[in-house]
């Protein structure tokens, strides 16, 4: 897949408030936040989308998720409650061809979206 913008994040060529970090997941907060806690986890090797994924990659999907819960546990955000979110493509809304999940918290958050 081609060089995206969050490549360069973990390459640390262009800066990011980063907020966790293991072997295989970064995370660091979105530059256009929608919520008071906006933070996007990536997985260090790259998948454009979730189209892309295979078999191979389950254990690296369920690291993103259980990152995420880890980091919002951290945060003291896991008993008022979050949200996660994987936009895939056009109509999900995708605009970094780095698969990413999205973790929402600090306020309440409507559904169903728009
Ligand atoms: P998506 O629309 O699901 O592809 O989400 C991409 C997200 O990346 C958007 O919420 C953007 O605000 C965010 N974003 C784009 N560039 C950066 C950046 N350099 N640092 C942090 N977040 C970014």
């Amino acid at each position: 897949m081609s060089d995206t913008i969050f490549s360069k994040i973990i390459r640390r060529e262009i800066p990011a408030d980063i907020v966790y970090e293991n072997d295989e997941v970064l995370a660091f907060r979105d530059l256009n936040p929608q919520a008071p806690v906006h933070v996007l986890f990536i997985p260090k090797r790259a998948l454009a989308t979730l189209n892309d994924a295979t078999e191979a990659d389950a254990t690296l999907l369920g690291k993103l998720l259980l990152a995420a819960a880890e980091y919002a546990k951290q945060q003291g955000l896991a008993e008022q409650g979050y949200r996660t979110v994987l936009n895939c493509n056009e109509d999900g809304g995708q605009t970094v061809f780095h698969l990413h999940l999205h973790l929402l918290a600090g306020r309440r958050l409507h559904w169903p979206p728009g």
